[in-house]
């Protein structure tokens, strides 16, 4: 197992800050797609070769994440499915699957913003390092404004009004929707709305 003290890399001179800026600017796109707002972009040669960002709600697939898709861009841009000379840029903490990729992928380098105490990779695999042993990590680059996305998301999502939660009637996909209202409380209405966001997120 490799040493992790050995594959962190502190961040970050301009030209990191420069492209997690470019995976912000994704993220931000996801979020005016109303997704959770992660963005990616794979870099090779000081250039841009792909970019992504969290499309699990438009495409109904949680495996949908931004690296994922940045990774497959990068991969059908390369004609290669390794990438030892690219750095990935992503604006929070991988999760599992996507550090699972990320190993796959043998990439150079990854460097991401903020940390994901409920959903990042670290959950799992503690210490341990999940990447291929021949990746550099760094952290922390641009952290804050990853953060603030994801706060300033979910905090959309809770608003009271209306705050929307999943009604579970067997014969209609109906939602309820509950607002402080009394009047409007409980109203029941088709909405196109499906998310779900637990009390237990750390956003
Ligand atoms: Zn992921």
């Amino acid at each position: 197992m490799a040493e992790i003290s050995d594959k962190l890399v502190k961040p970050q001179g301009m030209d990191d800050v420069h492209f997690m800026k470019q995976a912000l600017q994704e993220a931000q796109r996801a979020m005016d797609e109303e997704e959770v707002p992660v963005g990616a972009v794979v870099v090779m040669n000081g250039k841009i070769i792909a970019r992504g960002h969290n499309m699990t709600e438009k495409l109904q697939d949680p495996t949908a994440h931004a690296e994922m898709i940045a990774l497959t861009a990068a991969f059908n841009a390369l004609g290669s499915k390794y990438l030892p000379e690219a750095t990935l840029y992503v604006t929070l903490e991988p999760c599992p699957m996507c550090a699972g990729a990320l190993y796959w992928s043998k990439i150079g380098r990854v460097v991401y913003g903020a940390d994901d105490s409920k959903n990042g990779y670290r959950k799992v695999a503690g210490d341990r390092w999940p990447f291929h042993k021949n990746t550099e990590l760094s952290y922390g680059c641009c952290a804050e404004e990853g953060a603030r996305l994801m706060k300033d998301f979910f905090q959309q999502k809770r608003s009271p009004w209306p705050v929307v939660v999943p009604l579970h009637h067997p014969k209609n996909s109906y939602h309820a929707i509950y607002t402080r209202s009394p009047s409007l409380r409980a109203r029941c209405v088709r909405t196109t709305h499906r998310h779900s966001y637990h009390a237990d997120s750390p956003w």
